[in-house]
């Protein structure tokens, strides 16, 4: 569905636009495209099982799946990034920060596959990237904004488009519906961690969040941002 001219999601059980057998509708995360000029850039790719539903999803979006140049990983979790094999073989380039990157190719329990019963298939990035590192893609510019604590590579995406600031902000914030945070049972979770990056992320000016899971938030995103960081200095500290 488009969500701005040119940004549609094209991927996420909850929303209903993607859905598979593995353990219910909090399988596979939200999965984003955006269209520069004639490419398409993708933040995140599912959990693999579903990949042929987001090519059809796309194509009844008017969007061609052979257009996907880049993907942009938020996290190395298995509902977020295990289709990142499935996007190698076919060419696409993969980027993620360097501690997503080191998780994928190992594709070890910081992966999770072991929640979902599945063997996470690992793969190298094409390019890993660092903390307020500065992407150029297609023409557009896209800062990295590092935000570990859920997972120790977590990552979130800052672009400007159509004169908003965009954050896709992955499982950082509210990602299964209902709580405040990312799942906490993740080997490489940190709560002191998770506090500091919410911290940051409050901190951080935007319009839009496109979250890993669940609802968008078109209107007053740092609202829900304080919320969490007020929980998790209640509940964590
Ligand atoms: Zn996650």
């Amino acid at each position: 569905m488009q969500l701005l001219p040119g940004l549609f999601q094209i991927g996420g059980s909850l929303s209903g636009l993607t859905a598979n057998q593995v353990a219910g509708p909090f399988d596979d995360c939200n999965v984003y495209a955006l269209k520069i000029k004639e490419h398409i850039v993708l933040i995140d790719c599912g959990n693999g099982e579903t990949f042929g539903q987001i090519e059809q999803n796309m194509l009844s979006w008017g969007l061609d799946p052979k257009a996907i140049s880049t993907c942009l990983l938020t996290h190395a979790h298995y509902d977020h990034a295990n289709a990142g094999s499935i996007l190698k073989k076919k060419g696409i380039t993969l980027i993620a920060h360097s501690q997503c990157a080191d998780a994928v190719k190992t594709g070890d329990e910081r992966c999770c596959g072991f929640l979902y019963h599945r063997k996470f298939q690992p793969f190298e990035v094409d390019k890993s990237i660092l903390d307020g590192q500065q992407l150029n893609l297609h023409g557009l510019s896209i800062e990295g904004i590092h935000l570990p604590g859920h997972t120790q590579g977590c990552t979130a995406y800052m672009i400007t488009w159509e004169g908003k600031r965009v954050l896709f902000s992955g499982d950082v914030i509210g990602t299964l519906g209902y709580g405040h945070f990312g799942w906490d049972g993740s080997i490489d979770f940190d709560k002191q961690t998770y506090i500091n990056s919410l911290r940051k992320m409050a901190r951080l000016d935007f319009d839009v969040m496109l979250p890993g899971h669940g609802l968008c938030s078109f209107c007053r995103p740092l609202d829900r941002v304080e919320t969490s960081l007020n929980e998790a200095m209640i509940q964590w500290r």
